[in-house]
C-alpha cells in the first residue's frame, strides 16, 4: 500500500504520508493509523506545532528516528519523544494533548501511529507510558527495538488492551532476517528507508506491507546496498466496527457528533480536560460531513 500525502495542523503545515486507514484497508491488528514523516528540515517545514486537541477510544504510539517532541496533555504530563523511547498515551473516554518539536530539532524524522480501544476498554481512564527499548541483535543481520509487545526475544513493558507488536527494525545490507511471529496476527510493515522484500513483496520507503494471519515466521531481506529501516506492527483482526473522524474514534455517529459537541461547548471539560503550558490556542474540530459517517470493518 502507498501512502497519501495529507497536511498535518500547524502555522506552515507539515505534510505526513499516511498509509492507514486505507480505501481497501482501516486496520492492521488494532492499528487504526500510520502516519510517516520527515526527514524534514524544521527550517523548511515549520517542524511540529500541534495545538491542544481532543482525543477518544484510542492509543497514540510515538516513535521518533530524529528529532525531539514536546508532548504536554491533560493527565498532566509533560513529556519529551525521542528517538529510539516510545511514548504511548491512552486517551480513553477522553483526553487533550499538545505536540511541538523543540528548538534543537532540526530535523525531524518518524511516526505517529493509533491504536483503537476494544469496546470493553474505550471508555478507561487516561493513561501514558514511556519505554526506552534496548536494542536486540537479529541473526542474518540487523536488530530490532521493540516498543509494544514481543519479537526476537524482547518483551515491551508498555501493557495494551489487545494482542500488539511494535518494532523498529534495522536491516545491514543485503540481510536476511526470519523472525517468529505469533501465528495469530496479522502484519504490516512500514519501510522508512532502503529497499526491503517482506514475505516476498518488494517495498519501496514509505509503503506498508501487509501479511495476513496464519504464519508463524516472516523473512525480511535488504535487497540494498546500505542499511534499511522499518516497522514492524502487528495484532490480532481487530473484527469491532468503528468509526474514526477527525480525532476521535467510536462506534456510531452520535458518538463522534457527542465528543465533538463536549470538546466545542467548553475549554476544560470533566471529559478532556486541558493542556498546561501550550503557548497558544487550542484547535477547533472541523464541521461534521452533512451526511451520518459510517462504521467501517477491517478491510472496508
Ligand atoms: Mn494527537
Amino acid at each position: 500500500m502507498s501512502p497519501r500525502d495529507v497536511p498535518l495542523g500547524g502555522p506552515r503545515a507539515m505534510t505526513v504520508r499516511r498509509t492507514l486507514p486505507q480505501r481497501s484497508r482501516t486496520l492492521i491488528g488494532a492499528w487504526c493509523f500510520v502516519d510517516h514523516y520527515g526527514p524534514d528540515d524544521v527550517a523548511d517545514t515549520g517542524g511540529m506545532d500541534v495545538a491542544p486537541h481532543p482525543h477518544t477510544g484510542l492509543q497514540t504510539v510515538s516513535w521518533l528516528f530524529t528529532g525531539e517532541i514536546e508532548h504536554r496533555d491533560s493527565l498532566g504530563i509533560h513529556a519529551y519523544v525521542r528517538p529510539g523511547e516510545v511514548n504511548l498515551m491512552t486517551s480513553g473516554h477522553g483526553i487533550a494533548h499538545s505536540e511541538v518539536s523543540t528548538p534543537a530539532t532540526t530535523t525531524l524524522h518518524g511516526v505517529q501511529l493509533w491504536v483503537v480501544l476494544p469496546e470493553e476498554h474505550r471508555h478507561t481512564g487516561r493513561d501514558f507510558h514511556h519505554h526506552a527499548p534496548a536494542p536486540v541483535a537479529l541473526d542474518g543481520g540487523g536488530e530490532a527495538r521493540v516498543f509494544l509487545g514481543s519479537l526476537a526475544g524482547d518483551t515491551s513493558p508498555v501493557p495494551t488492551f489487545t494482542p500488539l507488536l511494535g518494532a523498529e527494525l534495522t536491516l545491514r545490507p543485503h540481510a536476511a532476517v526470519t523472525l517468529a511471529v505469533d501465528p495469530a496476527f496479522e502484519h504490516g510493515l512500514l519501510v522508512d528507508r532502503g529497499e526491503v522484500r517482506f514475505a516476498g513483496t518488494p517495498l519501496h520507503p514509505a509503503d506498508l506491507g501487509y501479511l495476513a494471519p496464519g504464519t508463524t515466521t516472516v523473512t525480511l531481506s535488504n535487497t540494498g546496498d546500505t542499511d534499511a529501516r522499518a516497522v514492524l506492527l502487528g495484532g490480532t483482526p481487530f473484527e469491532e466496527e468503528i468509526v474514526m473522524w477527525w480525532n476521535f474514534i467510536g462506534r456510531s455517529n452520535d458518538d463522534i457528533t457527542r465528543a465533538r459537541e463536549e470538546w466545542m461547548s467548553s475549554e476544560n471539560s470533566d471529559r478532556f480536560g486541558a493542556v498546561e503550558g501550550y503557548p497558544g490556542a487550542r484547535l477547533p474540530a472541523p464541521e461534521l460531513p452533512g451526511i451520518p459517517l459510517k462504521p467501517r470493518g477491517r478491510t472496508r
